[in-house]
């Protein structure tokens, strides 16, 4: 069993966790999508900050230990407490949170986007804490921007009419290495490739859906995916590195 991580304790520790809950929310897998909806719908205090110019609302409960993800989160049982979240999120923030009815309205129109009910709070009331400019600007550029770009990108490669697109055009073939599945491993390995997303999604602002699946996805091998990746490098320059 996954345990949960510690009790956030910086600024930077919160941020990655407001990065996973966008991440979700933008996530082509529908289960992570439904889980983390559901969690902010039966949320009681939330982290609050702007990006894209609307506010979002993160819940505490699952921001406030390290490093979280879902899988861990929904463990029952598991130790999760807003007992002891809160007050960890009140010092990092540098305030406690409170009741605000224009947060709360926004907290109701962002259920509306993300077309969930809110739960119905009868003895109590939905708090918040709202990031201040110099925060949110840094989850803004720092985080917001990248991990999304990200995700973006990660949707793309998995996107079938795209993949099945750039096949067509380059072949099965590592347009790095040359690797070609089908000689190697025979017919186990006909048709295996991984598709690569080569043109910033942040160079296309405004026009993200409008992806050219035949000039910014190329055919590439797991190995020199990773390798992409892990030293964000071009095709070229990865062909390079390979003295190719
Ligand atoms: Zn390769
Ligand atoms: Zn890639």
């Amino acid at each position: 069993m996954r345990k949960l991580g510690r009790i956030i304790r910086d600024i930077s520790e919160l941020m990655n966790n407001l990065c996973q809950v966008d991440i979700y929310l933008n996530d082509d897998n529908e289960e992570n999508y439904k889980n983390m909806v559901r969690l902010i719908a039966n949320g009681t205090n939330f982290v609050v900050y702007k990006a894209e110019g609307r506010y979002h609302f993160a819940p505490s409960r699952f921001v406030g230990y390290l490093n979280n993800d879902l899988l861990t989160h929904l463990v029952k049982n598991n130790g999760k407490h807003g007992w002891y979240t809160s007050p960890a999120i009140d010092s990092i923030i540098g305030h406690t949170r409170t009741f605000n009815q224009a947060l709360e309205n926004e907290y109701l129109r962002f259920c509306d986007r993300l077309g969930i009910t809110p739960k119905h709070m009868v003895d109590t009331q939905r708090k918040y804490w709202l990031l201040d400019n110099k925060q949110n600007n840094i989850y803004a550029e720092e985080y917001y921007e990248g991990s999304l770009q990200q995700a973006l990108v990660n949707r793309y490669e998995r996107n079938p009419i795209a993949r099945k697109k750039c096949i067509e055009k380059y072949g099965c073939i590592c347009q790095v290495c040359g690797m070609d599945f089908g000689k190697v491993y025979g017919e186990l390995g006909n048709g295996f490739i991984h598709v690569h997303h080569i043109v910033p999604i942040s160079a296309q602002k405004g026009e993200v859906h409008k992806i050219d699946p035949e000039n910014s996805l190329v055919p590439v091998c797991p190995n020199c995916h990773a390798m992409l990746h892990k030293g964000k490098l071009s095709i070229e320059e990865l062909r390079k590195i390979l003295g190719k």
